[in-house]
């Protein structure tokens, strides 16, 4: 099964993917966790990627789309996988369909999550993660706290804020890109009926743990 997780930066969408991944086996690729490994392990895509990444700049497709085909050709992506990250414009979509349709798959179900604008920046801001490269776990101080404060309840490792999440210049660049490049798939997909729109806010009490729930229930 081929899972795309879409909806804005700090809506959640790492989150639902790893409760669903956790629950259904099926792995979890996260675009921008890959680059951040790749970065801090100095690597030469961290280093092309994170001219990018920086500034809260899209990187290009000729170093995302191949980064994402070797990994959906690989192992893990055996039993399907959960995209969150990409595809993030029209031209990595239809290359993702074309991929698959190549190797006689198809993406089966679009998870979009949404969050009223004014929560967003909030929730990135107070935003932590888990740098350990075999957790990730994300945290937010205020929704989702760790028990201990500033360590990670499944591994131990102290928490840390990512560097595009603490300048708002940044964040509202990640947001502006968005609007503009991604949001415009939510129709691509829609039109297709693979598309689950599922808000997630304090607004209506809704949390990304309980969303996930309904879906894995669905799942199965
Ligand atoms: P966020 O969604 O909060 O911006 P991510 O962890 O998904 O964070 O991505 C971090 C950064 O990695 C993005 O701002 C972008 O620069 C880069 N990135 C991740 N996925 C893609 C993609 N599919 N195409 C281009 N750039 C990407
Ligand atoms: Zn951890």
């Amino acid at each position: 099964m081929i899972i795309i997780m879409m909806g804005a930066q700090g809506t959640g969408k790492g989150t639902v993917a790893g409760i669903i991944s956790e629950s259904t086996g099926i792995k979890q690729l996260s675009t921008g966790d890959v680059f951040r490994k790749n970065i801090k392990e100095q690597t030469p895509l961290g280093i092309e990627a994170n001219k990018y990444i920086a500034k809260g700049e899209l990187v290009p497709d000729d170093v995302t789309v191949p980064m994402v085909v070797g990994y959906l050709d690989s192992d893990m992506a055996k039993d399907g996988i959960i995209l969150d990250g990409f595809p993030r414009t029209l031209e990595q979509a239809e290359k993702l369909d074309e991929i698959l349709t190549e190797r006689g798959k198809k993406v089966d179900l679009v998870i979009n999550l949404t969050t009223p604008r004014e929560e967003i920046i909030d929730r990135i801001l107070t935003r932590r993660v888990c740098p350990n490269p075999s957790c990730k776990t994300t945290y937010n101080l205020k929704l989702n706290p760790p028990k201990v404060d500033g360590i990670c309840d499944k591994c131990g490792t102290e928490l840390v804020q990512r560097e595009d999440d603490s300048s708002a210049e940044a964040i509202n660049q990640r947001l502006e890109i968005y609007e503009n490049k991604t949001a415009p798939l939510v129709e691509y997909y829609a039109k297709r009926g693979i598309l689950r729109t599922e808000e997630v806010s304090s607004r209506i009490n809704r949390m990304g743990k309980e969303v996930a729930e309904e879906i894995i229930k669905d799942l199965k």
